[in-house]
């Protein structure tokens, strides 16, 4: 009999659920409920690919909405009794999680301790475990980490240059994020590469709205783009990516922002949306930029350009290379943007297939490289089967 993980992801104002077959990946059911907290909370689910949609009851919050959450999935009791295990989207272990773990009090304490680290992400993870339980209190609940795929890097690559004692002491280094997505693509690419993991040398580039790119030397990660926080690096939808580390402070000092407002400024007003004034959305873009507006080719440009040094950087650490990859809604969906980026990294030995990139898109997978080129993929990822596959480990 099939055996069903039930995948929470919760954000700030959100949570994402999905039943998911642990064997295929397949999701007979998957849904989000979305604003939270505000006077239009709603709930959306979609089974069988026919989608379904109704109104919360105003500032509905968490626990309240895994309530009505584990009510519905009730309703289709077929799938529900054989949920086995909840697997929960953590964002920050920190190092204290290398892996995914099964959730106890200890577990919650050292999520909690990163909390400090991650007060947008974690605090919520953490309400949607308390909630889950309550929901599910005969069930495993396992906590997946985004972080836990790069506790490999060695420290010279996770470093900042600061003083030792801000590590030391405040845990102040890099951690990188996507670390699932990562994870995923990066195994469907040495299974099409008919290879180990072990034995791959990869570049994997999740590019949606948050963009990461790690690099990958024989199946480890061993550096990647987002640090501390999910903010540095490559050009985001609405994050600004790396910057000269002065600025937030000549923005407090000389013009006058608050320390919130910097913050809100870096995260939220910058990135595709900041330079285009126009959307942090690709497609838009990407429209825009053909019927002439120049700021939106102005962002997909830098967009773009970013992304082009640190494939370069990544070519120079992770040794012969034996593919790269694309995921993320933009990696996976944009021709334009995979287009533009290869054509500049001829020279280094990466070519497109102009037709396979070109087809290779919407939720498809596979090769876009030139026979010529070392391989190139765009594979649609799929964190959520990770996380129910990693929380199969800890049902018997
Ligand atoms: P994600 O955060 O992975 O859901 O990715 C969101 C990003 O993917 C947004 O910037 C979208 O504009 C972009 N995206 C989705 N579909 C397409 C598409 N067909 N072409 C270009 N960008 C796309």
């Amino acid at each position: 009999m099939d055996q069903y993980v039930l995948v929470l992801n919760c954000g700030s104002s959100s949570i994402k659920f999905a039943i998911i077959e642990a064997k295929t990946g397949r999701s007979p059911l998957h849904g989000l409920a979305e604003n939270l907290g505000t006077v239009s909370s709603k709930l959306g689910f979609s089974y069988q690919h026919k989608q379904h949609d109704g109104e919360l009851p105003v500032n509905t919050d968490h626990q309240q909405a895994l309530a009505v959450i584990a009510d519905t999935l009730k309703q289709f009791e077929h799938l529900s009794r054989r949920i086995v295990a909840v697997g929960h989207r953590v964002v920050h272990g920190g190092e204290y999680f290398t892996h995914s773990t099964l959730i106890d009090e200890q577990v919650i304490h050292a999520i909690e301790k990163t909390s400090l680290m991650a007060p947008l992400h974690n605090p919520v993870n953490l309400t949607g475990i308390n909630s889950a339980q309550n929901a599910f209190p005969h069930l495993p609940h396992i906590a997946v980490f985004d972080t836990a795929f790069f506790q490999t890097m060695p420290k010279h690559a996770y470093l900042y240059a600061l003083p030792y004692e801000l590590y030391q002491q405040h845990n102040i280094r890099r951690y990188g994020f996507h670390g699932t997505s990562h994870y995923y693509v990066a195994h469907e690419a040495a299974k099409a590469l008919k290879k180990a993991l072990g034995n791959c040398n990869l570049i994997t580039a999740h590019l949606g709205n948050g963009c990461s790119i790690a690099a990958i030397r024989q199946g480890k990660a061993i550096d990647t783009s987002l640090g501390f926080t999910p903010l540095e690096g490559l050009m985001m939808g609405t994050r600004c990516g790396d910057i000269d580390p002065s600025i937030p402070a000549y923005l407090i000092e000389q013009l006058g922002y608050s320390a919130s407002e910097v913050s809100e400024l870096l995260n939220k007003e910058s990135g595709l949306l900041g330079i285009s004034k126009l959307s942090n959305d690709c497609r838009t873009l990407e429209q825009q930029a053909k019927e002439g507006n120049l700021q939106a080719k102005l962002a997909l440009d830098m967009f773009i350009y970013r992304l082009v040094k640190y494939i370069g950087a990544y070519l120079a650490v992770v040794g012969t290379l034996d593919a790269l990859v694309f995921t993320g809604g933009i990696g996976e969906n944009s021709a334009y943007v995979r287009e533009s980026t290869i054509s500049q990294l001829q020279h280094l030995g990466l070519e497109l297939d102009a037709e396979k990139n070109l087809e290779m898109r919407f939720g498809q997978s596979g090769l876009i490289s030139h026979n010529s080129s070392k391989p190139i993929f765009a594979i649609a990822t799929n964190e959520e089967w990770v996380i129910a596959k990693d929380a199969m480990l800890y049902v018997h």
